[in-house]
């Protein structure tokens, strides 16, 4: 039976105390990309809490976050037939006591890429994922490959605080037309869904940077980035006004 508690009190009144205890921080909105990250924790922990708060410190776009879909009944539907033990959803007065007047800056990665273009984002993804962890407080914890600079962020924070999780990745579940899964997706129309496949079709292939961009931008993509760090190639685009991310190993 999967029980849903919304008060952190009530969670931490729980003193989970499983051998292993994985835990998995969504906003809701869930897609098979979630479901992967929910199965790997089922299958390697004894408990597996899952959280959904669509958390405003990190939306730099106020739209953005009035739009954010939320299908809370069919998320729950698919935790209980997954079995996940927990499902945490927390208010934004639980999670931020003190409003945000603390928060977890980062000076270096947090710059390039989707922090050049999102101002305070990344401070609102680490100081959730700080506070979520340290009220968890899992052996393990799941982000996906898709966000992967989020991922990379969150694996040196814990670095740099002592924290005991461990982060693990997990690779991007995409659509059988190639595009990443992602909760925004359900905000494009049919047209918009076929046309974003272009996105990963370009960016796996081995033309430049600058073809790829040319090429999406013909097809009606506005770019935000298109750049090459760490072994990898990140993109951001606009379609119409729903901002789409994905990344690829080089
Ligand atoms: P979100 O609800 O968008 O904050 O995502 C919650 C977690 O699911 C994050 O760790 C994401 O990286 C991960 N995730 C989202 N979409 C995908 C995907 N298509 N494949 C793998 N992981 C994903």
């Amino acid at each position: 039976m999967t029980q849903v508690i919304h008060s952190i009190k009530d969670f931490q009144n729980l003193k989970l105390s499983s051998k292993s205890l994985g835990f998995v921080p969504t906003m809701g909105a869930l897609h098979d990309g979630h479901l992967s990250l929910i199965k790997k924790s089922l299958h390697e922990n004894q408990t597996t809490v899952l959280s959904i708060f669509v958390n405003p410190t990190q939306f730099n776009n106020s739209n953005d976050l009035i739009n954010y879909p939320k299908t809370w009944e069919e998320d729950l539907n698919k935790l209980q037939s997954l079995k996940v033990d927990y499902v945490l959803s927390p208010t934004k007065e639980d999670i931020y006591p003190l409003n945000y007047s603390y928060k977890v800056c980062e000076n270096e990665l947090s710059q390039i890429l989707c922090g050049a273009r999102r101002p305070g984002h990344f401070d609102g993804v680490l100081s959730v994922v700080l506070k979520l962890l340290n009220i968890v407080q899992p052996h393990r914890a799941y982000f996906g490959e898709k966000d992967y600079q989020q991922f990379l962020l969150i694996k040196n924070m814990v670095t740099s605080f002592f924290l005991k999780t461990e982060i693990i990745s997990c690779p991007v579940i995409r659509e059988p037309s190639g595009l990443a899964m992602s909760s925004r997706n359900k905000r494009l129309s049919a047209a918009q869904l076929s046309q974003a496949s272009l996105v990963y079709e370009q960016l796996k292939s081995d033309k430049s940077l600058k073809q790829i961009q040319e090429t999406l931008e013909k097809a009606g993509f506005k770019i935000d980035y298109l750049e090459e760090h760490y072994g990898r190639r990140f993109i951001a685009v606009f379609l119409g006004d729903v901002r789409l991310i994905d990344n690829v190993e080089l």
